[in-house]
């Protein structure tokens, strides 16, 4: 087992940074390149799968899985990462490659998150360790098949299971030269995403909110706690620096019922563009949530409420939110699929999110957003908020656009063979 290396050290300086000093014209463009792309904002025509493809056997529906490779892979924060449920500067993730007997090899990845504190990395490596024996030698075609086996053995580690989830179907992808948004619908191939803005204090969420918006980025996430005061001080510096950019406020759980249905007034009262409060309770507090629903003058949506199927439709049945935020990291991708359909069904309003992933794990969210055009706000800022790895493809990120190439088979996404060689 290898582990990935970074291309270069850490960056001293947050690449969302203040815009105050004499910044115009290059700097600012310079900015905008530098945003989450690596190596440039060009996405990379792929022709590993090409060279791949054109050597495998005519007959790609009997491809079988060959290998699957893990490897830790180890993320740096930009900046420190500050919600209500702690704080990260290193993010301990899992690569997960398949490769089937045709040679198409399809990536995912498993990413620690503050919200899922038993999903770590030493505990994900074993789960797909002990999942490994079980799916090589299978038939990669059927994805449920595979997944079905993964949550029998395995229903504890949903992270590690999405990674592995969207590795088959980017080899799968892959092997039928199919781009992956295609495989999700097709729908459009561009998406504009927030980006998170961390509980920091109100001076910092400024300059991160101004970097952004002179970035191109007109939507933004902010982080709150349970001191509704700091709260509003940092939601009203943010909207001071980005006065364009629409704003979703995310509690993590922080506050009781009483206290978010004050704190939703009082963003109201202050015309501040709040478009969602973002899980305003604890997870499983219902009839908090409830009563937060029915006297919050903002839309409530959930995110760790809605960990799994069951609890989704429990949300459904008891009409408990106005929309659900889907994290395939969360949940699994089958099942996140399952949850999109039943929110869709009784016209709830979507938002895809991500963890911690680098730009090999986002990609598949990416696709999913841009190929099912289900989603009416896009969190998809990962690849900003930690280290980039040495990977070219997967998308594109300009501003805040984000947007897949129309024909690269599977996600897209190409690593140096240095990095998953033995
Ligand atoms: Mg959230």
């Amino acid at each position: 087992m290898s582990v990935l290396r970074r291309t270069r050290p850490p960056s001293t300086e947050s690449e969302i940074r203040d815009t105050s000093r004499e910044t115009r014209g290059a700097e600012r463009e310079s900015r905008v390149a530098n945003l989450g792309s690596w190596p440039s904002n060009d996405i990379q025509p792929t022709t590993y799968d090409v060279r791949r493809t054109r050597r495998a056997p005519a007959n790609r529906r009997s491809a079988v899985i060959e290998e699957i490779r893990l490897l830790p892979l180890n993320l740096r924060m930009r900046q420190t990462f500050v919600t209500t449920l702690g704080r990260k500067d290193v993010s301990h993730n899992l690569l997960v490659a398949v490769r089937l007997s045709d040679g198409s090899t399809g990536y995912g990845e498993a990413s620690e998150s503050l919200a899922m504190p038993d999903q770590t990395q030493t505990a994900m490596l074993g789960a797909l360790r002990r999942m490994t024996p079980r799916l090589v030698g299978q038939p990669a075609r059927n994805l449920r098949a595979l997944s079905a086996i993964a949550w029998q053995h395995e229903s504890h580690y949903p992270t590690a299971i999405a990674a592995l989830e969207c590795a088959l179907l980017d080899a799968v992808c892959r092997s039928r030269r199919i781009p992956m948004w295609r495989y999700f619908g097709g729908r459009q191939r561009s998406v504009n995403t927030s980006i998170t803005i961390s509980a920091w204090p109100p001076a910092q969420a400024a300059r991160a909110a101004r970097a952004a918006a002179h970035s191109g980025i007109r939507r933004l996430k902010i982080k709150v706690t349970g001191a509704i005061d700091d709260n509003l001080a940092r939601v009203r510096a943010v909207h001071r620096a980005a006065p364009r950019a629409l704003l979703v406020v995310d509690a993590n759980q922080a506050f009781s019922a009483s206290a978010a249905i004050a704190f939703a007034h009082a963003l109201v009262h202050h015309r501040l563009p709040v478009r969602y409060l973002e899980q305003p309770v604890e997870r499983h507090d219902w009839e908090g949530l409830a009563e937060v629903h029915r006297r919050s003058p903002l839309p409530i949506i959930v995110d760790e409420s809605a960990d799994d199927v069951q609890a989704t439709q429990h949300l459904i049945r008891h009409r408990l939110a106005d929309g659900i935020n889907i994290k395939l990291a969360k949940t699994g991708l089958l099942h996140a699929l399952e949850i999109m359909r039943l929110a869709r069904r009784v016209g709830l309003q979507l938002m895809i999110g991500c963890m911690a992933e680098s730009r090999v794990g986002l990609a598949a969210s990416v696709h999913l957003a841009c190929g099912s055009g289900a989603f009416d706000w896009v969190d998809l800022d990962s690849h900003w908020l930690v280290e980039p790895v040495p990977c070219h493809g997967g998308f594109a990120s300009t501003g805040g656009r984000l947007r897949v190439h129309e024909t690269a088979p599977g996600t897209g996404i190409t690593l140096p063979t240095a990095v998953v060689a033995p």
